[in-house]
């Protein structure tokens, strides 16, 4: 019992921690001043407390409790100023209405614990046991009381409304700090009634005090990891505090102790009724957190509502309805009008629209509604409203009823809505999202009969909401994804654009450096004219490819044989000197091909040959037949490549090794022999050299 001595000094502790914790994080803000100056005096209190705690002399407790007292008198008015300003972004205006009122916390106890000191504590403070001490109070000592009970009920029922019009992560956020601060005020509630009721001051109730004061730093502490600064802002109505619940329960609380306070002394019970009502208040504590949490609520009705009611639907008839009716749409729009009439009929509510936030993920327009037969530009929310909306709808796990007067921006909303929303009636608002990524909102009616939704009906919302949500995700990736692969195509097909460019600039820019020494010879001029020409025939050629960009490779088949092809590529290539093509034609009957195309094939794979050859070396081309195919292979014996570039690299658009590479020429040719009905296939080994065989059906397919 006598380590309660020491409870004052550890309260004093985690109030003068806090102080310094808050003061810490924001040193200019007035909320945080305040704040620490309220701490500051629960730390004094509980300092002098202590000290009149293990005085032994009637004299010393009554000089410590009496600075005790004026600390406590400091409290309504540090507090109440708190309570108006913490987490309200208007708190000047709402100050400037309770001005009075303030001004009266703080002049009313302060006026009375001096002015009327000898009155104050009737009689010198007895003795009950080692700890304990009684002091008889006065008149002027039932008023401050009587103040300070009041003044802990405003305290009270102010952050009880800050709480209330909280929702969400803010709700979360401020939650411990709500009931810390409220535990110490609710305790000081019992403690002057305890006073009041027997015009004696107890030193029990003072650790009372203190013990809660322990608890509420423990649980401020928490608040304060969750958000370390005061301003998270909500805007109050006007309105006066009307159906508060603190009123309620302290009335009921007061009501109840005071008859069981009268009972006890009248059968004269024992110190166990000081505990017993600090073990409810603990009990009231624990429970108005488990109360508070949004989820464990949600999670207590929805086990009722599954487990101890008659369901109210066929879930999997419901189920197998919207899967028959979303599976097989391919488009986002389709799906909200989809979703948007079968709620509606479910649910019977007249109006439901879903709302898609567009591309920059700013702006909210209706896709699929069951009232706006256009969904075009007209029906946008305001600007602001709709900013207030996304933010505060974000953190929402079930569906929002609008006409909740705690939510204030709910009411904005509802006014801000253009007259061609209003005819929607919305009074539900659900956010539409997908894992972290918010999609849009669904906005609903009143129902057919003007009932509100029963909590089975949300919670079938939701759950339709959030497969929607999730089909909507597909349907805008699948989106995305065919986007991504038009781009691809486009680039791959100016890829090809730019590599036939190259060749055809580099084959005329050697033709005009020959023609400063050639020019005389008129076998060089009939030179130029022709590789004019075919210079402007392959620039129309590849305009006409721009123009059928994205169609397939058109073939010209002609019948060709495919051995003076390769004789007249290779012709064409005046090989350098230190390396030999060697040719190995076999016996090929004419094929159906399309020369100009193969030729390109050709002469891809005899250059990328040629580039493997750094140091000389030899290529051979060979032709032959084999199972009903015509091959043809080209092989060197020149660098060769890795095992993992051919598996994963090879054949892939803009994959290559070379420096001037483009990765382009083996892609192309892969798509011109398969265009013809054929394959290419590689082997090849590093340092020791590389096959290419491309295999052509004889008998075209
Ligand atoms: P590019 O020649 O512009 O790089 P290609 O599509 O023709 O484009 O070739 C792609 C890559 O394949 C080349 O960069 C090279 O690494 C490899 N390659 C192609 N043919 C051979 C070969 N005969 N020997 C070694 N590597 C080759």
């Amino acid at each position: 019992m006598h380590l309660l001595i020491y409870l004052p000094f550890l309260a004093a502790a985690f109030s003068f921690g806090l102080a310094v914790f808050v003061i810490l994080q924001d040193r200019r803000s007035l909320v945080h001043r305040i704040f620490a100056a309220g701490m500051l005096i629960l730390t004094l209190e509980a300092v002098f407390s202590g000290v009149s705690l293990q005085s032994d002399l009637p004299s010393e407790v009554l000089y410590w409790s009496r600075l005790r007292l004026i600390m406590t008198a400091f409290l309504p008015g540090a507090w109440l100023l708190f309570s108006l300003m913490y987490a309200r972004a208007n708190y000047k205006e709402i100050l400037s209405r309770w001005r009075w009122i303030i001004i009266s916390a703080f002049v009313v106890p302060l006026a009375i614990s001096p002015f009327f000191w000898k009155t104050f504590f009737i009689d010198e403070p007895l003795r009950e046991s080692s700890l304990v001490w009684l002091i008889r109070l006065g008149r002027p000592g039932d008023v401050f009381y009587l103040c300070f009970l009041v003044s802990a009920v405003l305290i009270l029922m102010n952050l009880e409304r800050t709480l209330r019009v909280s929702t969400g992560h803010m709700r979360w956020q401020i939650k411990y700090m709500v009931l810390g601060i409220g535990s110490i005020f609710g305790i000081r509630i019992y403690t002057s009634s305890q006073a009041l009721l027997f015009h004696s001051l107890d030193t029990h109730l003072v650790i009372i005090n203190h013990g809660a004061l322990i608890l509420a730093s423990a649980l401020i502490f928490r608040s304060l990891l969750r958000s370390r600064l005061f301003n998270l802002d909500f805007y109050l109505s006007h309105s006066i505090l009307y159906n508060s619940l603190t009123i309620i329960i302290v009335g009921a609380y007061l009501l109840t102790i005071g008859i069981l306070a009268k009972l006890i002394q009248y059968l004269n019970g024992g110190a166990s009724f000081y505990l017993n009502a600090f073990l409810i208040f603990l009990g009231l504590l624990g429970l108005s957190i488990i109360l508070l949490s949004d989820r464990l609520r949600h999670k207590i009705k929805r086990f009722i509502a599954i487990h101890l009611k008659r369901p109210q639907f066929d879930y999997l008839k419901e189920w197998r309805k919207f899967t028959e009716k979303t599976s097989t749409i391919t488009h986002v729009e389709d799906l909200c009008m989809t979703v948007s009439r079968m709620i509606s009929e479910i649910l019977e509510v007249l109006s439901v629209t879903i709302w898609l936030l567009d591309e920059s993920h700013s702006r909210l327009r209706p896709v699929g509604s069951t009232v706006f037969t256009e969904t075009g530009k007209g029906h946008r929310i305001s600007e602001e409203a709709e900013k207030k909306l996304l933010q505060a709808i974000r953190n929402q796990e079930m569906p929002v009823d609008l006409d909740d007067p705690d939510i204030s921006w709910a009411q904005d909303l509802k006014q801000s809505m253009p007259d061609s929303i209003q005819e929607a009636r919305v009074r539900y608002c659900m956010p539409l999202s997908a894992g972290e990524n918010l999609l849009g909102v669904m906005t609903l009616g009143e129902k057919v009969e003007y009932k509100p939704l029963s909590f089975e009906e949300m919670d079938l919302l939701k759950t339709i909401g959030d497969q929607a949500a999730g089909s909507l995700l597909n349907l805008k990736l699948a989106e995305d994804l065919r986007k991504v692969r038009e781009m691809e195509a486009f680039q791959t097909m100016s890829a090809f654009m730019v590599h036939d460019l190259k060749n055809l600039a580099s084959s005329l820019s050697l033709t005009m450096q020959n023609m400063a020494v050639h020019f005389g010879h008129p076998d060089f001029r009939k030179d130029v004219l022709r590789i004019m020409d075919e210079g402007v025939t392959k620039i129309n050629d590849l305009c006409g490819h721009l123009s059928m960009l994205g169609q397939k490779i058109e073939l010209k088949r002609k019948e060709t044989d495919l051995n003076e092809l390769v004789d007249a590529a290779i012709f064409s290539m005046n090989g350098s000197p230190n390396i030999s093509i060697r040719q190995n034609p076999g016996l090929l009957p004419h094929l159906m091909i399309d020369p100009d195309q193969i030729r390109k094939v050709l002469t891809n794979l005899i250059l990328n040959a040629h580039e493997a050859l750094q140091s000389g070396g030899e290529i051979r081309v060979t032709t032959a037949q084999r199972d009903g195919w015509a091959i043809l292979s080209v092989s060197d014996n020149g660098c060769g490549m890795s095992k993992e570039f051919i598996e994963g690299l090879l054949f892939r658009p803009f994959k290559t090794t070379k420096k001037n590479g483009m990765g382009i020429g083996l892609y192309q040719s892969k798509m011109i022999v398969e265009a013809h009905g054929g394959r290419i296939e590689v082997e090849s080994e590093e340092g020791k050299g590389s096959v290419f065989r491309v295999m052509l059906p004889l008998k075209e397919k």
